[in-house]
């Protein structure tokens, strides 16, 4: 097939092929150079520009001003519309007619008033700059019968794939870049070149990806050498000998052992990250339609696509597209995935917020298009929650993809194909695309980085492989499908077929027999920042999380006190969306711009304000409104607290209050009083009879003992809640990564403003509060808590922050000495080492929980609890709270002003369990309620559950209006049976799933005392009850 023999000198020949498709050297005379034909000015452009992001209707009538190529406009975040006629030339008929258009910031075409088939963007970060993403094919074979003239709208948004960053691309956004179009002309496009081309590309890259160690590579080399010989760029004549040879070897086949390649098309969109959220709905818009155009002329193309909420906001945004999409849908070529709302952040959701990321997403997916997922797909998050495999299998899902793992900064995870088991058993399917993206571009590299890379071979001969330009949206392109199609079965690569999750998935389990299994957690290594950062949203998220749960529970219960009470599931839908949509995995980390925290942080007002008023319609049902105060509890046990009631009083109160229920407030005393001495040499101590604590006058705790047991927790020559700083500079992603490394430069905080001063004398309530100086920008202002009957002590803090790169966090080291620490995740807890033994666990030198972690040796422990943080690290014996960071990219004043937190900290004798530190957290987090009432209102508890381990979590109205749902779990890591009592008229009781399907084979077990049901180690159980 070749017609000379050529030197043995790999470079010279695999140069010479580079050169001959180059787009930068000898492009007078190679192939790349013949790409485009005859071109033409267009006839007129003119531009409007706005502000905001406007709908093509109004846009289209404003007045249009002229515009020539070259001129700016902008600033960043506006949209410059533009109106451009042309005529194509008449002597074009048989060709192949592109409008070339080549432009900063992200454009849509617009045509007939829609969005049409193929955007335009230049990419300005980094990638390559793709041919067909800056044309817009205006006929593929001109006909004498088309329309010669044709108008069109171009809608430039003045931003880029990734946003503005001022200098990189995750600095803060520069505010004032100013764009401009660079080339507008109407050209002939050669289709047969781009098809040779691609041909020599692909064998290039074998011969560069196969390397010297193997034959096939010099197979190619040979190939696209003779290929040059052959092809002469000026006479198309000569192109089908040269692609007939590569034909030739793109079609010697494989043998059977060859592993297989299932592609899927993908497009990662943030929700938000770089840009707003309003930007992201346009993003949507131009990334699918840019599918939807591939699937008309691929009828192959499959395209995966996850987050019911981008595809809400493309249903009311781009109605038209939408219906296309859902036909697509039907036709099994656009695919809805994940079954979530939004891919949110696998870390920091509550149990309940991570279940309905689930049921908005399932039934968004199920209404709108008639399916549900059955896979949870969420490529790009900073680790996962040992609770995922059971919420995923209660939710219908047997099957998880992810990569993220991949960007482990210390080990290498050990699996691509495995069965992931959760913190009760339950078992996922699970697959890491070995290629370790989800952006691939259907090249060469992709694929035998694929092969190469998988850490199952022999146990698994299947792998996917997403393509598509992601992160900012994007897609696939037509070339990244014809590079694939080329390579289907390629003697020496990889087999490639298009595939979906389900057939992966399928033949994933069918040949499972020798898969691995991972036990607990999937520990990101990396980004261990995003359990601080941007500590206002991850408050407002807690608080938001409490708010929902107890406004679902108050008027779950208004409703049984009171049959006219309306039930405001459509409100709670939206506000849940809301919560949901905030929990997206670059927002509640908190590794976005400026400007999505104020967004965010108006969803989150949004919340609140409304939440308010549906309590406050609940609590006027449930305490028949009188003009006395009660207590609303929505916790499933009784509380006795101290309360200050804020009638304008701003009396303190120890109120007894019943589980899930209300009751008035009848002031009790305490059996001990706290007593508050202010001692000779400055320090205070305090007691109630379970603590006493003496506090320093720079306010850290020199001992903290319980009383009862005589057990000192402060460690020897130690002392409590002290302040430590740290610098706080990672090697890139500031927001989102501490390193290792900044635990060498910790400085404990001394410098007393304020010295320790008493606040509240004792009785109910004793408290002290001091200031220290951080800075000479910074202070930290502290009042220490200690109520009656309480046995924790509670750190009402307020800092005022103004640091750069630095790390705020308090520290308590305590007599204690256990191998591991508890951590609280979503419905359980799990256990991490607090020793450095193996790189595994030195990586996790930052970690993250919920609303408690607890050291404990044999009969004695130390909880410590807070109301809004996520980050800790237990070293030893030191129990560490990780309270604010100030990284300066991509949000430049991130975390700067006012901060408020709650801390406590609670010493106990016997087992976390036994101690009951989970329910003194919850009781932190979810304070009593004031309520109006009737002065005569009668205590009323609506449920209670025996055994202290199970924890009724969710009260709620089913989806469907029919019924209650209650969800309720085993915290304590325990085999048990429990009895849910309740005073409600219980007519029918159904096991059911957490998208609130029935299980007509598990009718739940009511007796005269109640439903009993039985549970295993954190398994979560869901009912449906009539009443
Ligand atoms: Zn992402």
């Amino acid at each position: 097939m070749y017609h000379l023999p050529v030197l043995k000198h790999r470079r010279t020949l695999l140069e010479r092929a580079e050169k001959f498709i180059s787009d930068v050297y000898f492009t007078d005379c190679n192939l790349r150079g013949r790409l485009y034909g005859d071109s033409c000015p267009l006839e007129t452009i003119t531009s409007f520009l706005s502000a905001k992001r406007i709908p093509f209707s109004e846009a289209s009538t404003q007045n249009f001003a002229p515009y020539k190529v070259g001129d700016t406009f902008g600033p960043t975040w506006w949209t410059c519309w533009f109106k451009v006629t042309l005529t194509i030339p008449e002597t074009w008929t048989g060709k192949e007619v592109h409008l070339l258009w080549e432009s900063d910031g992200e454009a849509m075409v617009w045509r007939d008033g829609q969005p049409v088939q193929v955007i335009l963007q230049m990419y300005d970060v980094g990638l390559t700059k793709e041919g067909e993403k800056t044309s817009y094919i205006l006929s593929e074979c001109l006909k004498d019968s088309e329309p010669h003239s044709v108008t069109l709208y171009v809608e430039v948004a003045c931003n880029g794939l990734f946003g503005a960053g001022q200098g990189s691309m995750i600095a803060a956004p520069d505010p004032n870049r100013m764009f401009s179009v660079q080339k507008a002309e109407l050209v002939v496009f050669n289709k047969d070149v781009r098809a040779l081309l691609t041909d020599f590309e692909m064998l290039v890259d074998i011969v560069k990806e196969l390397g010297e160690g193997e034959q096939r590579g010099y197979q190619a080399l040979f190939t696209v050498n003779e290929m040059v010989n052959l092809c002469d760029p000026a006479d198309p004549g000569s192109f089908s000998k040269a692609h007939s040879l590569a034909h030739t070897f793109f079609s010697q086949r494989n043998g059977d052992s060859q592993h297989t390649v299932q592609a899927m098309g993908h497009c990662h969109i943030d929700s938000a990250w770089l840009w707003p959220y309003e930007e992201t709905i346009r993003k949507c818009g131009r990334s699918w339609v840019t599918v939807i155009s591939l699937m008309e002329k691929n009828p192959d193309f499959v395209f995966t696509c996850s987050q019911a909420q981008q595809f809400q906001w493309v249903k009311s945004w781009y109605p038209g597209l939408f219906s296309k999409i859902q036909q697509y849908v039907k036709k099994g070529q656009f695919i809805p995935v994940g079954g979530t709302w939004v891919e949110m952040d696998g870390n920091l959701p509550s149990g309940e917020s991570m279940v309905r990321q689930f049921l908005e997403g399932q039934r968004f997916f199920i209404q709108e298009f008639g399916l549900h997922c059955k896979e949870f797909w969420l490529p790009d998050t900073f680790g996962y929650s040992a609770q995922l495999p059971q919420i995923m299998q209660g939710c219908g899902i047997s099957n998880f993809l992810t990569q993220k793992l991949s960007w482990n900064l210390v080990n290498t995870f050990p699996h691509n194909t495995f069965f992931w088991e959760g913190l009760d058993g339950s078992k996922v399917l699970t697959h890491f695309p070995p290629g370790n993206s989800y952006e691939m571009k259907g090249k060469i590299e992709d694929l035998v980085k694929t092969v190469r890379n998988n850490k199952d071979k022999g146990r698994a001969n299947h792998s996917a492989a997403l393509f598509g330009f992601g992160d900012g949206g994007g897609g696939p392109t037509q070339l990244m499908l014809d590079r694939l199609r080329l390579i289907q079965d390629t003697d020496g690569l990889p087999r490639v077929q298009m595939s979906s999750p389900d057939s992966l998935f399928s033949q994933l389990q069918a040949d499972s027999a020798l898969l691995c299994t991972w036990t607990g957690e999937l520990f990101l290594e990396l980004h261990n920042g995003t359990y601080t950062t941007q500590a206002q949203i991850k408050r407002e998220n807690r608080q938001c999380e409490a708010q929902l749960h107890d406004i679902e529970i108050a008027s779950c219960l208004a409703l049984c006190r009171d049959r006219t009470f309306q039930y405001p599931q459509e409100k709670l839908q939206q506000l849940w969306r809301l919560l949901l949509l905030n929990q997206f995995h670059d927002v509640i980390p908190g590794s976005c711009i400026g400007m999505v925290v104020e967004d965010a942080l108006k969803h989150y007002e949004e919340i609140r304000r409304d939440g308010n008023a549906l309590l406050r319609e609940a609590f006027d049902a449930l305490g028949s409104k009188g003009s006395s105060v009660g207590v609303f509890n929505s916790l499933p046990w009784e509380r006795r607290e101290v309360i200050q009631i804020t009638d304008g009083s701003k009396k303190l109160a120890l109120v007894s209050a019943p589980s899930v229920g209300v009751s008035p407030v009848k002031d009790t005393q305490p059996v001990t009083p706290v007593s508050i001495t202010l001692q000779s040499d400055g320090t205070v101590l305090m007691e109630n009879g379970i603590l006493k604590t003496v506090v320093n006058k720079d306010g850290t705790l020199a001992t903290l003992n319980l009383t009862g047991a005589n057990r000192e927790a402060i460690s020897d020559g130690c002392v409590g809640n002290q302040f430590v700083i740290f610098d706080d500079v990672p090697l890139y992603w500031d927001a989102w990564d501490v390193m290792d490394y900044h635990l060498q430069t910790r400085k404990p905080i001394l410098e007393v403003v304020e010295p320790v001063h008493v606040v509240s004398s004792g009785g109910l309530r004793g408290s002290v509060a001091f200031t220290l100086r951080i800075s000479d920008k910074s202070t930290v202002t502290q009042e220490i808590v200690m109520d009656a009957m309480c046995p924790y002590i509670k750190f009402n803090t307020k800092v005022q922050w103004a640091e750069s790169h630095k790390f705020l966090k308090v520290e308590f080291p305590v007599r204690v000495r256990s191998p591991n620490a508890t951590y609280e995740i979503q419905f359980g807890h799990l256990q991490r080492p607090t020793h450095w033994n193996t790189s595994w666990d030195w990586a996790r030198f930052e970690v993250w929980g919920h609303k408690w972690a607890d050291l404990s040796e044999y009969n004695f422990g130390v909880a410590l609890l807070n109301d809004c943080k996520y980050g800790y690290s237990i070293h030893k014996n030191t129990m560490t709270l990780s309270l604010l960071r100030a990284p300066k990219a991509p949000d430049a004043l991130a975390d700067m002003g006012t901060h408020q937190f709650t801390y406590a900290v609670m010493p106990h004798t016997g087992s976390f369990q036994d101690a009951s530190v989970i329910q003194c957290a919850y009781n932190l987090n979810f304070p009593l309620r004031l309520i109006p009432c009737s002065p005569d209102l009668v205590p009323w508890s609506a449920f209670s559950v025996s055994t202290e381990s199970v924890i009724l979590e969710t009260i709620k109205q089913a989806e469907d209006g029919k019924g209650t749902v209650l969800r309720l779990y085993e915290s304590f890591g325990s085999s048990v049976t429990a009895t849910l009592r309740t005073t409600l008229p219980v007519r029918e009781a159904w096991h059911c799933d957490l998208l609130e399907r029935r299980d007509a084979t598990q009718p739940a077990h009511v007796t005269t005392e109640g439903i009993v049901l039985n549970f295993k180690p954190f398994q979560i159980v869901t009912l449906l009850i009539t009443l």
